[in-house]
């Protein structure tokens, strides 16, 4: 849901207030004691975000890959930037948006998957170095 509104909005950054709004949205109808299933369904039906599309099975496959998706790489430097200044989650210093990388946490050769709960946001050269 949130790559739709940030393709609609042309990049991440001029989407970061759209999304935030989303997610209060989303808090928002939670708070209303809405059944956490029905929500992102209202939120579609109300098209404050343009017309979106609820997540198809094919997205559902995507997600059990090893490699992050498009989808998921901008989720994840959404999430990362919002709060602020995007900044490196292993060596915690600013990214400025072309040098930055999306990390798994869980190493691929561990077993991590391409999920978004596995993605962080990371400079390229941090991401590439040995870690732990
Ligand atoms: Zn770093």
């Amino acid at each position: 849901m949130v790559p739709q509104i940030v393709s609609k909005n042309g990049n991440a950054l001029k989407a970061r207030e759209k999304v935030k709004d989303f997610y209060i949205k989303i808090i928002d109808k939670l708070l209303e004691k809405i059944d956490k299933k029905n929500v992102i369904k209202e939120i579609i039906i109300e098209k404050g975000f343009g017309s979106l599309k609820a997540k198809t099975k094919s997205n559902a496959s995507e997600t059990l890959s090893k490699e992050f998706s498009r989808e998921t790489k901008a989720a994840a430097f959404i999430r990362d930037a919002l709060p602020g200044s995007p900044r490196c989650k292993i060596c915690a210093g600013y990214l400025p948006s072309r040098l930055n990388s999306i990390d798994h946490i869980k190493r691929k050769a561990d077993g991590g998957l391409g999920t978004l709960d596995n993605a962080q946001l990371t400079h390229a050269y941090c991401n590439t170095t040995y870690k732990n």
